[in-house]
This record gives structure tokens, C-alpha cells and sequence, in this order.
């Protein structure tokens, strides 16, 4: 048995992100960890539904003994036991983030023994998260290019604050991944979508208006959505930018008493960003990259300058794994992000 790793949840972004990503490589190493200062640098320190949920659906994963699990606690103690794939639902009970209770298992299902089908229900876009588009457009075609067997669907959208959206995540494991290099990104097409339920829909066509007007996309390639499955009211604004080697997916979250035109503007400048920086790996997908090139064993993509995200997942990472993460700026502002690691094979 491995000794205890001690995991400071407050060190650089001091977010959910250093549980989850503790969890997926517990999991995948056999590793138990104990995990002090949960989130101290968020507003509401400790676990929240969503935290709670990814690491009651870890452990359900490896029938670990998880103790201190409880909402609004500070500290946990996990220690995994073997990783079985297999049916999983996980209901969050709030609009908390699906696709991030996701991060935190996905990379065990992958090289799970068996087939796995997780349900997840609770937010599927909401601020601060990965919206279902992001995790079906451009995390999972990157994680298949690496071997990855996985598909997801969306049955229902949860908008936050109410939640109530459903997901579907259906993996076939492989025994290993395969290393993955995006360093270019050649030429780009871009298209908008503008999600609203319960939203008037001019709101969505706002935001497009200002999409044509400040990133130059042609109407044939915007497009408004009424969204009418939804339990609650939302706004989203989805802009997408394809290229050859990866599709990234970039949002805006309407909220209330921001105008259409602020969100757009927000959502603009971020692809504008991407755009003129001619890396392939947007900002966001940096961070979520590092824990599927620990298991592959390696790889280096090009992003813009990285985000505490990514610092405070490298450093949990290194921590955790023997993997390093070497981040080589660029005088241009970019990055090349270069992880070496010895991989992971199924256990
Ligand atoms: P945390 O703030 O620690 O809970 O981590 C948030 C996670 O969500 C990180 O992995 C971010 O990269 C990811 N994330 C936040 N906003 C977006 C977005 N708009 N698109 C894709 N991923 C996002």
C-alpha cells in the first residue's frame, strides 16, 4: 500500500479543479490521498454538491473508503481500491457542473476494464464550467485522436441556477492512450450558436449580430437556438473555431442584468485572443489536456500565456505522478506546454 500523499486544496488557484484532478489520478495510480484546505481560495470554501458528487462517484468507481465526504467539509482522506467500469448514475442535485463531476472519472473509465455508461444530471452550462459542447467538440475528438473510446450525448440542457440537464457518456476502455502533439493550427472556420430557453429569443440574436460584426462570421454560419427541453432559463453563447487539429469551443454565459451585447463582447475578445495567437489549444483546454497526456505518456501542444488553472494542475500533477510539465514561454506570449511521463496502463 502506498503512503498517504498530503494535497494542499488552497495552494495556487485553490479551486475544485486540484480535487477533481486528485481524484482521476487516485484513481488511475491507486494513490490515496488526503486532501486539506478544500477550495480555500473560492468564496464558499469546502465541498459543494458538484465536489461532493465527483467524489462520491469516484469512489463508487474504485470502491474506495472515502472519509470526511460530507458537504462544506474542508478535508478528505481517499484511498481507491481497483477501478470497474460499468453503469453510473450521478445526480448533482443542483445546476452544479456535470462535465466537471466528469474530470474527475473519466480518465479511470478509459482504461476501466469494462465498458462504462455514466448518466449525469445537473448543470450542463454554466459559468466557470465546461458547457456540454466544449466536452463533445473539442476535449472528447482530442482524447479519441489519443485512442480514447468515448461518446457523449445531451439529453437535456441545465442552465444555471436551476439545473435539471441530463448527460450521457458512453466509453468502450483500451489498455492505454497514445501520446498526443499540437503544436500548429493552420487555417480556421468560424460559426456561432446562441443557445436561449425561457430567454426572448433577440437576446440570442444580439449576441450573434455582434459574433458577424466583431469576429467577421457570415449569417450562413450563426445560427439562434430555442432551447424548450430545459427545466430553467438560460442564455449561452457558443462560438466555434475549427480547424484541422482541434475544434475549440468558446463561451459566453448570459446572466442577468448583463446586456446581450456584454456577454458577446466578452465571448468576441476571448476568440479574438485565440484567433491572433495561432496556438491550437485555447486557454481552458490547456488545463483540461495535462491529466490525459500523464496517462498517454506524454505530449506537447502550443496555448496561450497559461492560466493558474494550468500552473495549479502541473503542480498537483507533479505532485502526484512523476510526470514533470515543462511550460517554455514564447516572446510572442504563447506557450509550448511539453509533459513527460512514463504513462499509464491499465491496472
Ligand atoms: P475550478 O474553477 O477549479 O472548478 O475549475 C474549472 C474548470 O472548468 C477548469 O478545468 C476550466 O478550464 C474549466 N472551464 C471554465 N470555464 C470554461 C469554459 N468557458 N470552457 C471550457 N472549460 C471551462
Amino acid at each position: 500500500m502506498n503512503d498517504l500523499l498530503r494535497i494542499d486544496g488552497s495552494q495556487g488557484e485553490g479551486g475544485g479543479q486540484i480535487l477533481r484532478t486528485a481524484l482521476a489520478l487516485s484513481l488511475v495510480t491507486g494513490q490515496p490521498f488526503r486532501l486539506e484546505r478544500i477550495r480555500a481560495g473560492r468564496p464558499k470554501p469546502g465541498l459543494l454538491r458538484q465536489h461532493l458528487t465527483a467524489v462520491e462517484a469516484a469512489a463508487r468507481v474504485c470502491g474506495a473508503v472515502a472519509s470526511g465526504a460530507e458537504l462544506g467539509s474542508e478535508a478528505i482522506t481517499f484511498t481507491p481500491g481497483a477501478v470497474r467500469g460499468g453503469d453510473l448514475q450521478c445526480s448533482i442535485g443542483t445546476a452544479g457542473s456535470a462535465t466537471l463531476v466528469l474530470q474527475a472519472i473519466l480518465p479511470a473509465l478509459l482504461l476501466a476494464r469494462e465498458p462504462s455508461r455514466v448518466v449525469l444530471e445537473g448543470g450542463t452550462h454554466n459559468p466557470y464550467a465546461p458547457p456540454f459542447e466544449f466536452l463533445d467538440a473539442t476535449l472528447l475528438p482530442l482524447l479519441r485522436c489519443m485512442r480514447a473510446r468515448v461518446e457523449a450525448r445531451l439529453e437535456r440542457h441545465g442552465f444555471y441556477p436551476a439545473g435539471g440537464g441530463r448527460l450521457v457518456v458512453d466509453v468502450a476502455p483500451v489498455d492505454r492512450l497514445t501520446p498526443l502533439v499540437l503544436l500548429d493550427r493552420g487555417p480556421v472556420q468560424v460559426s456561432a450558436r446562441a443557445l436561449v430557453s425561457g430567454v426572448p429569443v433577440g437576446v440570442a440574436n444580439r449576441e450573434l449580430a455582434a459574433v458577424h460584426t466583431q469576429l467577421d462570421v457570415p449569417w450562413a454560419s450563426l445560427e439562434p437556438v430555442e432551447v424548450s427541453t430545459s427545466p430553467g432559463p438560460g442564455n449561452v453563447l457558443l462560438i466555434t473555431i475549427a480547424s484541422d487539429a482541434v475544434c475549440e469551443v468558446i463561451t459566453g454565459f448570459g446572466e442577468k442584468h448583463v446586456s446581450a451585447a456584454a456577454v458577446a463582447a466578452r465571448a468576441c475578445g476571448e476568440a479574438r485572443a485565440y484567433l491572433d495567437a495561432g496556438v491550437p489549444v485555447g486557454q481552458h483546454l490547456a488545463d483540461q489536456l495535462l491529466v490525459p497526456l500523464v496517462l498517454a505518456g506524454g505530449g506537447s501542444f502550443r496555448t496561450l500565456a497559461p492560466t493558474r488553472h494550468t500552473t495549479t494542475n502541473a503542480a498537483v500533477i507533479g505532485e502526484f505522478t512523476g510526470a514533470s510539465v515543462a511550460m517554455n514561454a514564447h516572446d510572442d506570449g504563447t506557450c509550448t506546454v511539453t509533459v513527460s511521463s512514463d504513462g499509464v496502463t491499465r491496472a
